[in-house]
């Protein structure tokens, strides 16, 4: 785009296109959670909640009385997924009713504090990155690269401290003109998912109020947030889950739940019709 000093602002999206990504007329902006929804590492991350909490809970530090019993695919669910790690620790040991000190954000991986554990976590997951690499999911890449040419804005907002590293090594930094990660809302002082301050801080950077974007989301917490910030359209994304997972997606507040973004962009057009 060529701007001379006489000529008017150049208009930031014109003519913006949602219908043809599969969003309601009047949506300018969409809102990409990334772990579980651009790139393969929600696994990763159930994987490294699993057996950092399955460490603890059959270890001398689970307090006599409590309920130590494995963590579970329900529990990532309902008290970890999306969050920000701080909060999934605690809302984990919570719901078992077990408290533990916060401790010291430098605590050794593993110490029995809400950093220990928060620290024994992400060593894992980085390990878990570094060994099996990363994987973007190709309907979201395709879907993203669809959302950029009918004109829409593209941001990424996600808890994960990781997330630029994870969109530099996928090679996909570039489809995004804003990133609100987990060191955006330590710095800013965000609330977590499924409070909706980082989708919102993300809108408000774009310049496009909530009404006007859309939320893509696989965690409960995130489909809460963008239910909570009252988003003018929310996109649970469910790979694996049942009916039931379906069905609790929309209950937190998806307005509609698809296998996988390219469901959006419509049926692949077939040769001959
Ligand atoms: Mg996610």
């Amino acid at each position: 785009v060529i701007v001379t000093a006489d000529a008017p602002d150049p208009d930031p999206d014109p003519d913006p296109d949602p219908e043809s990504v599969g969003l309601p007329v009047g949506i300018r902006a969409c809102l990409f959670d990334l772990d579980g929804v651009l790139t393969d590492t929600a696994s990763v991350h159930s994987a490294a909640w699993t057996e950092m909490f399955d460490a603890f809970l059959s270890g001398p530090g689970c307090p006599d009385g409590a309920n130590c019993q494995p963590f579970t695919e329900s529990d990532y669910e309902r008290y970890v997924d999306g969050k920000p790690r701080l909060d999934g620790t605690r809302t984990f040991l919570q719901s078992r009713q077990i408290e533990l000190p916060d401790g010291q954000p430098d605590d050794t991986s593993g110490t029995a504090t809400v950093h220990g554990l928060s620290n024994a976590k992400n060593n894992l997951v980085l390990q878990k990155i570094k060994k099996d690499g990363v994987e973007t999911f190709p309907g979201s890449v395709a879907y993203a690269r669809a959302v950029g040419a009918a004109g829409l804005h593209r941001a990424v907002v996600s808890s994960s401290a990781n997330t630029r590293n994870v969109l530099a090594v996928t090679g996909i930094t570039d489809l995004f003109e804003i990133v609100v990660d987990g060191i955006t809302a330590r710095e800013q002082h965000l609330a977590g998912k499924p409070a909706p301050d980082t989708f919102l801080a993300a809108a408000k950077q774009l310049g496009v109020p909530p009404a006007e974007a859309a939320v893509f989301e696989d965690a409960l917490s995130g489909v809460a947030a963008g239910r909570a910030g009252r988003f003018g359209r929310v996109i649970g994304v469910e790979r694996h889950r049942s009916d039931a997972g379906r069905a609790e997606l929309r209950s937190h507040g998806a307005d509609v739940v698809v296998r996988d973004l390219s469901e959006l962009l419509g049926p692949a057009e077939t040769p001959g019709r």
